[in-house]
Protein backbone atom coordinates (compact mmCIF):
# COMPACT_ATOMS: atom_id res chain seq x y z
CA UNK A 1 0.00 0.00 0.00
CA UNK A 2 1.46 3.59 -0.66
CA UNK A 3 0.20 6.68 1.38
CA UNK A 4 -1.54 9.35 0.05
CA UNK A 5 0.86 11.70 -1.84
CA UNK A 6 3.71 9.63 -0.57
CA UNK A 7 5.69 7.40 -2.98
CA UNK A 8 6.29 3.77 -1.74
CA UNK A 9 8.63 3.81 1.24
CA UNK A 10 11.00 1.50 1.77
CA UNK A 11 9.04 1.81 5.65
CA UNK A 12 6.23 1.68 7.49
CA UNK A 13 4.97 5.14 8.67
CA UNK A 14 2.61 5.15 11.19
CA UNK A 15 1.33 6.90 14.59
CA UNK A 16 -0.24 6.37 18.08
CA UNK A 17 -3.47 4.61 18.62
CA UNK A 18 -4.07 8.28 20.48
CA UNK A 19 -5.10 11.20 17.67
CA UNK A 20 -8.47 11.55 18.08
CA UNK A 21 -9.71 11.93 21.36
CA UNK A 22 -11.63 8.14 21.93
CA UNK A 23 -10.70 4.54 22.67
CA UNK A 24 -8.08 2.19 20.74
CA UNK A 25 -11.01 1.19 18.53
CA UNK A 26 -12.44 4.42 17.15
CA UNK A 27 -8.69 5.33 16.32
CA UNK A 28 -7.52 2.16 14.74
CA UNK A 29 -10.90 2.79 12.71
CA UNK A 30 -9.78 5.97 11.62
CA UNK A 31 -6.69 5.83 11.08
CA UNK A 32 -6.91 2.32 9.32
CA UNK A 33 -6.50 4.17 5.97
CA UNK A 34 -4.13 6.92 6.82
CA UNK A 35 -1.24 5.05 7.59
CA UNK A 36 0.33 1.61 7.85
CA UNK A 37 1.18 1.19 11.37
CA UNK A 38 -0.26 2.01 14.45
CA UNK A 39 1.80 1.92 17.87
CA UNK A 40 -0.80 0.96 20.61
CA UNK A 41 -0.15 2.94 23.75
CA UNK A 42 -1.23 0.57 26.62
CA UNK A 43 -1.26 1.35 30.33
CA UNK A 44 -2.21 -1.02 33.00
CA UNK A 45 -2.52 0.68 36.34
CA UNK A 46 -4.76 -0.12 39.18
CA UNK A 47 -7.67 2.02 38.16
CA UNK A 48 -7.53 2.01 34.25
CA UNK A 49 -6.68 -0.96 31.36
CA UNK A 50 -6.75 -0.70 28.48
CA UNK A 51 -5.16 -3.86 27.80
CA UNK A 52 -7.02 -5.18 24.50
CA UNK A 53 -9.80 -8.27 25.44
CA UNK A 54 -9.41 -11.44 22.94
CA UNK A 55 -12.58 -10.05 21.39
CA UNK A 56 -10.80 -6.70 20.50
CA UNK A 57 -7.51 -8.85 19.31
CA UNK A 58 -9.85 -9.97 17.05
CA UNK A 59 -11.42 -7.28 15.36
CA UNK A 60 -8.22 -5.10 15.40
CA UNK A 61 -6.82 -8.50 13.29
CA UNK A 62 -9.81 -7.65 10.82
CA UNK A 63 -8.71 -4.29 10.57
CA UNK A 64 -5.29 -4.49 9.75
CA UNK A 65 -6.20 -7.35 7.37
CA UNK A 66 -8.59 -5.44 5.44
CA UNK A 67 -6.29 -2.13 5.32
CA UNK A 68 -2.31 -3.85 5.24
CA UNK A 69 -2.27 -2.41 8.32
CA UNK A 70 0.72 -3.55 11.74
CA UNK A 71 0.91 -2.70 14.82
CA UNK A 72 3.78 -1.62 17.32
CA UNK A 73 3.07 -1.87 21.29
CA UNK A 74 4.33 0.17 23.34
CA UNK A 75 4.65 -1.58 26.98
CA UNK A 76 3.07 0.36 30.03
CA UNK A 77 5.89 0.41 32.33
CA UNK A 78 10.38 1.32 32.29
CA UNK A 79 11.36 -2.26 33.15
CA UNK A 80 12.62 -2.12 36.52
CA UNK A 81 16.30 -4.06 37.11
CA UNK A 82 16.47 -6.91 39.58
CA UNK A 83 19.11 -8.64 40.88
CA UNK A 84 18.94 -12.73 39.97
CA UNK A 85 18.15 -13.52 43.54
CA UNK A 86 14.69 -11.21 43.64
CA UNK A 87 11.54 -11.58 42.48
CA UNK A 88 10.60 -9.79 39.40
CA UNK A 89 9.27 -6.56 39.89
CA UNK A 90 5.45 -5.45 38.60
CA UNK A 91 6.83 -3.42 35.78
CA UNK A 92 7.83 -7.53 34.37
CA UNK A 93 4.56 -9.09 35.04
CA UNK A 94 3.31 -6.26 33.15
CA UNK A 95 4.96 -6.68 30.41
CA UNK A 96 4.41 -10.41 30.06
CA UNK A 97 0.62 -9.47 30.63
CA UNK A 98 1.31 -7.12 27.62
CA UNK A 99 3.23 -9.03 25.68
CA UNK A 100 0.13 -12.00 26.14
CA UNK A 101 -2.71 -9.54 25.37
CA UNK A 102 -1.42 -8.60 22.30
CA UNK A 103 0.45 -11.73 20.45
CA UNK A 104 -2.12 -12.28 18.18
CA UNK A 105 -2.02 -9.17 16.78
CA UNK A 106 1.89 -9.76 15.68
CA UNK A 107 3.60 -6.51 16.54
CA UNK A 108 6.27 -5.81 14.74
CA UNK A 109 7.67 -4.82 18.08
CA UNK A 110 7.48 -4.51 21.58
CA UNK A 111 8.74 -0.91 22.58
CA UNK A 112 9.97 -0.69 26.00
CA UNK A 113 11.84 1.83 28.84
CA UNK A 114 14.58 0.99 30.79
CA UNK A 115 14.74 1.48 34.05
CA UNK A 116 14.89 5.36 34.00
CA UNK A 117 15.59 6.35 37.23
CA UNK A 118 18.52 3.61 37.99
CA UNK A 119 20.02 4.30 34.97
CA UNK A 120 19.83 8.22 34.86
CA UNK A 121 21.32 7.98 38.47
CA UNK A 122 24.53 6.84 36.82
CA UNK A 123 27.30 9.67 36.47
CA UNK A 124 29.05 7.96 33.74
CA UNK A 125 28.12 4.52 31.39
CA UNK A 126 26.16 2.32 33.52
CA UNK A 127 28.33 0.01 35.83
CA UNK A 128 28.90 -3.93 35.26
CA UNK A 129 26.58 -4.30 37.78
CA UNK A 130 23.42 -2.24 36.48
CA UNK A 131 23.93 -3.56 33.25
CA UNK A 132 24.08 -7.73 34.83
CA UNK A 133 20.63 -6.38 36.59
CA UNK A 134 18.87 -5.06 33.80
CA UNK A 135 19.81 -8.07 31.48
CA UNK A 136 18.28 -10.19 34.10
CA UNK A 137 15.07 -8.37 34.48
CA UNK A 138 14.87 -8.54 30.42
CA UNK A 139 15.82 -12.69 30.93
CA UNK A 140 12.28 -12.68 32.36
CA UNK A 141 10.10 -11.81 29.46
CA UNK A 142 12.54 -13.51 27.02
CA UNK A 143 10.18 -16.30 26.73
CA UNK A 144 7.49 -14.62 25.67
CA UNK A 145 9.02 -12.93 22.86
CA UNK A 146 8.52 -14.59 19.00
CA UNK A 147 12.20 -12.69 18.67
CA UNK A 148 14.94 -11.48 20.70
CA UNK A 149 15.03 -8.41 18.58
CA UNK A 150 11.21 -7.75 18.44
CA UNK A 151 12.15 -6.21 21.50
CA UNK A 152 13.06 -2.54 21.10
CA UNK A 153 14.72 -0.53 23.93
CA UNK A 154 14.46 3.16 23.05
CA UNK A 155 16.59 6.12 23.83
CA UNK A 156 14.88 8.71 26.48
CA UNK A 157 15.17 11.99 28.07
CA UNK A 158 17.07 11.07 30.93
CA UNK A 159 20.00 10.07 29.65
CA UNK A 160 22.39 9.30 27.63
CA UNK A 161 21.12 6.67 24.72
CA UNK A 162 24.56 5.27 24.11
CA UNK A 163 23.95 4.00 27.33
CA UNK A 164 21.55 1.05 26.30
CA UNK A 165 23.97 0.19 23.53
CA UNK A 166 25.58 -2.83 25.29
CA UNK A 167 22.46 -4.19 26.91
CA UNK A 168 20.79 -4.58 23.47
CA UNK A 169 23.44 -5.59 22.09
CA UNK A 170 23.89 -8.59 24.66
CA UNK A 171 20.54 -9.01 25.23
CA UNK A 172 19.94 -9.17 21.29
CA UNK A 173 17.08 -6.29 21.14
CA UNK A 174 16.88 -3.98 18.86
CA UNK A 175 16.93 0.03 19.09
CA UNK A 176 13.71 2.21 18.86
CA UNK A 177 15.77 5.17 18.37
CA UNK A 178 13.27 8.14 19.41
CA UNK A 179 14.30 11.47 17.35
CA UNK A 180 12.75 13.86 19.84
CA UNK A 181 14.36 12.80 22.63
CA UNK A 182 17.58 13.44 21.24
CA UNK A 183 16.38 16.79 19.89
CA UNK A 184 14.91 17.58 23.51
CA UNK A 185 18.79 16.65 24.88
CA UNK A 186 20.08 19.18 22.31
CA UNK A 187 22.05 16.72 19.86
CA UNK A 188 22.37 16.05 16.89
CA UNK A 189 20.35 12.96 15.94
CA UNK A 190 21.51 12.04 12.51
CA UNK A 191 25.05 10.64 13.28
CA UNK A 192 23.25 8.70 16.29
CA UNK A 193 20.48 7.35 14.00
CA UNK A 194 23.00 6.60 11.14
CA UNK A 195 24.77 4.01 13.28
CA UNK A 196 22.30 2.46 14.86
CA UNK A 197 19.64 2.08 12.12
CA UNK A 198 20.96 -1.57 10.77
CA UNK A 199 19.43 -2.93 14.05
CA UNK A 200 16.76 -0.09 14.60
CA UNK A 201 13.44 -2.00 14.24
CA UNK A 202 11.58 1.52 15.59
CA UNK A 203 11.90 5.11 14.60
CA UNK A 204 9.67 7.70 17.24
CA UNK A 205 9.48 11.26 15.55
CA UNK A 206 7.47 14.00 16.85
CA UNK A 207 8.84 17.86 17.41
CA UNK A 208 9.78 19.53 20.22
CA UNK A 209 7.99 23.07 20.97
CA UNK A 210 7.15 23.42 25.23
CA UNK A 211 7.80 19.88 25.25
CA UNK A 212 8.14 16.86 23.13
CA UNK A 213 5.71 14.49 21.25
CA UNK A 214 4.14 18.33 19.63
CA UNK A 215 4.02 18.25 15.06
CA UNK A 216 7.01 18.00 13.75
CA UNK A 217 6.12 21.52 12.50
CA UNK A 218 7.46 22.44 15.32
CA UNK A 219 11.29 21.58 14.04
CA UNK A 220 13.09 23.41 11.47
CA UNK A 221 11.93 21.59 8.17
CA UNK A 222 15.45 20.64 7.49
CA UNK A 223 16.00 19.38 10.93
CA UNK A 224 13.38 16.93 10.27
CA UNK A 225 14.39 16.27 6.03
CA UNK A 226 17.58 14.98 6.98
CA UNK A 227 16.23 12.25 9.41
CA UNK A 228 14.21 11.58 6.58
CA UNK A 229 16.76 11.23 4.09
CA UNK A 230 18.79 9.32 6.09
CA UNK A 231 15.56 6.51 6.37
CA UNK A 232 15.67 6.51 2.88
CA UNK A 233 18.96 6.51 1.91
CA UNK A 234 19.70 2.98 4.37
CA UNK A 235 16.64 1.75 3.09
CA UNK A 236 15.31 1.33 6.28
CA UNK A 237 12.90 -1.14 6.22
CA UNK A 238 11.29 -0.89 9.57
CA UNK A 239 8.46 0.85 11.30
CA UNK A 240 8.55 4.94 11.93
CA UNK A 241 6.28 6.26 14.00
CA UNK A 242 4.44 9.82 14.45
CA UNK A 243 4.32 9.62 18.45
CA UNK A 244 2.19 12.23 18.51
CA UNK A 245 -1.42 12.62 20.10
CA UNK A 246 -3.83 14.99 18.10
CA UNK A 247 -5.26 15.15 14.97
CA UNK A 248 -3.98 18.48 14.65
CA UNK A 249 -0.48 17.61 14.82
CA UNK A 250 -1.09 14.63 13.01
CA UNK A 251 -2.19 16.45 9.84
CA UNK A 252 0.40 18.98 9.84
CA UNK A 253 3.68 16.46 10.62
CA UNK A 254 2.02 14.08 7.19
CA UNK A 255 1.54 17.07 4.88
CA UNK A 256 5.57 17.77 6.25
CA UNK A 257 6.88 14.97 5.47
CA UNK A 258 4.88 14.80 2.01
CA UNK A 259 6.25 17.88 1.03
CA UNK A 260 9.34 16.14 0.64
CA UNK A 261 8.24 14.71 -2.47
CA UNK A 262 6.91 17.79 -4.22
CA UNK A 263 8.45 17.68 -7.44
CA UNK A 264 10.67 20.90 -6.72
CA UNK A 265 11.64 19.81 -3.16
CA UNK A 266 15.55 19.05 -2.72
CA UNK A 267 15.54 15.21 -1.32
CA UNK A 268 15.26 13.24 -4.48
ZN1 LIG B 1 9.19 7.48 21.97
Amino acid sequence: MTLTGFPELPFRLGTTSYIIPDDILPNVRYLADKVDDIELVLFDVEDYSNLPSPALVNELNRIAGDNGLTYTVHLPLDLKFTRADERADVSIEKALKTIGATERLGPIAYVAHLDSHQIGLAEREPSEALVENCLNALEKIAPALPDRKKLAIENLESYPGEWNDEVIRRFGASNCVDIGHLWLRRRDPVPYLRERLPVTSVVHLHGVADRDHRSLTAQPKNQVQLIWQELLRQNYRGVVTLEIFNETDFVSSMDLLRSFHDRHSTIR
